[in-house]
């Protein structure tokens, strides 16, 4: 492994630092942290940790013994100072004269000992840091070093690679029990440069950030020689069929087939996440994935975003539609058995009884494509899949060197229901569409960007689909969080067909469709070319008929139901003079809607529709308002607000009223008109 240390920049990252007011022992902490945290063969979503020892003034401008120590909820590849809340250091080693301390007396003793009492709690691994004394410690969870201690013979063989160098620690769940036993093998012998904690990570530590920084690099280095050398083939490749389903069909049955049930029609989905690539196949395509895939996770912190094991499906899963529900379905049903027969068995094991968590898996190998990781939010899925993926290249490698094997379901359990580690998940009540997947169509500008930010503000997961890719580019990278941006003609079957493919890609599915898309043709009926009128009908309904059509196809292969959401049109309800070539449509897309609501209904799918009315977008524009309000005699600001309200009608007024039929469960073939108030535009 290289070291990225660089003087250059160690220099820059303190001088910015310290010119804000920090310290230099935290400057250079932040620094070589920052260098872990970006290594994803050292340091994964959160996990590792590091530490100094320094020095700060108190109110009474005593000098004060302090440690700075990484703090929960910050990842290393970016933290600040903030993110090592400093805590005082002489009532942390007074601790460890004593001979039990609670997970809650330690956590809370923590805290009261925190400088700044609004720091984030320090690591569940404060004890260790502090009871070592060097100045700089670093902790990571490195792949090759899981690699070698995750073996039969993982001690002989750690001995075997690090020889003196690295004190050897067993197993011990993290906390004051562990700190204290690391400790102890330190003062055995002092001259180590970092412990190895096996089945769990290693430890280094020096006088200066660098010496700690690159005594990690060595050790590591060290695990990885020994990883290339003897090595044997891994795996055997299964008998593969031929035909494999497309991954976005497959991501739909998985996610529908993993989502939840809940009382009254409520569902608690999952969104999921497709990693591929050679390592990955050749583990998930292999004949024994059934054995090391099923033997446990890497570290026991993973447990808690991958569970203890993976659900697999059979090699020839992916062979037909068919096929492929039974396979999931019958692979499910004994993940979720052995998921409880694990939680009863622990539970009966464990003083205090614990609540179950959910059954379902968080991590599915499918052989022919690749793995997939499930969570609660895009965010939470990409954790997953990236640890799977970490895992499946640590075992992939355990096993080329010898036999992966893994802790016992007792020490994983106690981690996966540890009150210190489910903290690690954050808790509070998720967003009202947390967990859903909304397609906008014609995203990219008015309605379309406002409704897209107003789903994102309810916790949905979005992708925006406009003929202009850029300004769909730009509403996605305003929402952030991993929202897409798809160039979609939705008047083209093919690219929707295809943009819908992409959306089941990125996300795993479709929950929720907001067909907006549209433009405004005018003409007197009596005399309008018949290609205008054609070409209107195109984009404001068959291009409505197309998307919605897609989105069934994906609901209904999840099974878990959906809403269809229509921008109509005022003109819909009460027809413009000569704007029939727009209004037409439009109430074709109103019918359209009901038939939805009719026909699909027993597949739990809602559809409604947004008439509304006088919205500043692009349709109606600056210029177009001008003329407008010009040929009334009025100014632009009067006629914007000529509705019964007196009120200007905003895309986001439009927007929220999408939020509220997506969110209305037991409203369907409804029309919500928001125009300020029109009675001649009222639905009678
Ligand atoms: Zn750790």
């Amino acid at each position: 492994m290289k070291s990225f240390w660089s003087e250059k920049d160690a220099k820059s990252t303190t001088r910015r630092y310290v010119s804000k007011g920090f310290s230099r022992d935290l400057s250079h902490r932040v620094y070589t942290s920052r260098l872990l945290g970006r290594e994803p063969r050292l340091v994964l979503h959160g996990g590792g940790n590091t530490s100094v020892k320094t020095t700060t003034n108190d109110l009474f401008g005593n000098v004060v013994d302090v440690l700075c120590v990484k703090g929960s909820g910050w990842d290393m590849a970016d933290i600040e100072p903030a993110g090592l809340p400093a805590v005082r250091l002489d009532p942390l080693l007074q601790l460890r004269t004593l001979d039990v301390l609670s997970d809650e007396d330690m956590v809370n003793f923590q805290k009261l000992n925190l400088i700044d009492s609004g720091s984030p709690n320090p690591s569940v691994e404060t004890l260790l840091h502090a009871f070592l004394p060097h100045k700089f410690i670093d902790h990571t969870h490195a792949n090759a070093v899981l690699s070698i201690t995750n073996q039969r013979n993982g001690s002989a063989l750690s001995r075997e690679i690090w020889g003196s160098r690295m004190g050897l620690v067993p197993y011990i769940m993290p906390g004051f029990t562990l700190a204290k036993a690391a400790a102890d093998v330190y003062d055995k012998d002092p001259t180590v440069d970092g412990l190895i904690l096996l089945n769990h990570g290693i430890f280094t530590f020096g006088a200066t950030a660098r010496e700690a920084y690159e005594r990690m690099i060595a050790a590591v280095t060290l695990a990885e020689n020994r990883l290339k050398r003897r090595r044997k083939r891994v795996f055997v490749g299964a008998r593969l069929p031929r035909s494999t389903i497309p991954v976005s069909e497959v991501m739909p049955i998985l996610r529908g087939a993993c989502a939840l049930s809940e009382e009254d029609g409520r569902c608690r989905r999952m969104i999921v996440k497709f990693r591929t690539g050679r390592e990955i196949r050749n583990y998930v395509d292999g004949k024994d994935v059934g054995r090391y895939s099923q033997v446990g996770v890497i570290t026991p912190d993973h447990t808690i975003r991958t569970k203890n094991t993976p659900m697999f499906l059979p090699a020839d899963a992916t062979v037909t539609v068919e096929g492929l529900v039974a396979a999931v379905g019958k692979s499910l049903e004994k993940f979720v058995t052995d998921y409880h027969a694990y939680f009863r068995r622990n539970n009966k094991r464990v003083a205090n009884s614990k609540q179950e968590l959910d059954a379902m898996p968080r991590v599915v190998l499918v052989p022919g494509h690749g793995l997939f990781g499930l969570g609660a939010s895009s965010t939470a899925a990409s954790i997953a899949a990236d640890i799977a993926e970490a895992t499946i290249s640590a075992i992939s490698d355990a096993e080329a060197i010898g036999r992966f094997a893994c802790l016992g379901e007792a020490d994983l359990f106690d981690i996966e229901y540890w009150s210190l580690e489910q903290a690690k998940l954050g808790k509070g009540v998720e967003a009202p569409l947390a967990r859903q997947i909304v397609v906008i169509t014609g995203g990219g500008s008015g309605i379309g960007a406002a409704t897209a930010a107003a789903f994102a503000a309810q916790g949905a997961e979005i992708a925006v689909l406009d003929t202009n890719v850029g300004s769909a580019r730009n509403v996605a990278a305003a929402i952030g969080g991993g929202a897409l941006a798809l160039d979609c003609d939705v008047t083209d079957q093919t690219s929707v067909k295809k943009s819908f493919a992409q959306v089941c890609t990125a996300f795993g599915g479709v929950d929720i469709v907001v067909s907006n898309a549209g433009a405004a043709w005018q003409g007197r009926v009596g005399e309008v070319d018949n290609a205008i009128l054609r070409q209107s009908f195109e984009l404001n309904f068959f291009a409505h008929q197309h998307v919605a059509q897609a989105a069934v196809g994906v609901m209904k292969a999840q099974g878990t139901g959906g809403v269809l959401l229509f921008n109509t049109s005022k003109q819909a309800i009460n027809p413009g003079r000569d704007f029939g070539p727009y209004g037409l449509p439009k109430t074709a897309t109103l019918a359209l809607m009901r038939q939805y609501a009719l026909d699909h209904a027993a597949d739990g799918i809602r559809a409604n529709a947004v008439n509304a009315d006088r919205i500043r977008t692009g349709l109606l524009n600056e210029k177009m308002i001008e003329a407008r309000s010009a040929a009334r005699g009025i100014g632009k600001q009067s006629y914007m607000s000529g509705n019964l309200l007196g009120r200007e009608v905003k895309a986001e007024d439009v927007a929220q009223a999408f939020v509220y039929l997506a969110l209305a469960r037991k409203t369907t073939a409804a029309v919500v008109t928001v125009d300020g108030g029109n009675m001649a535009a009222a639905l009678r």
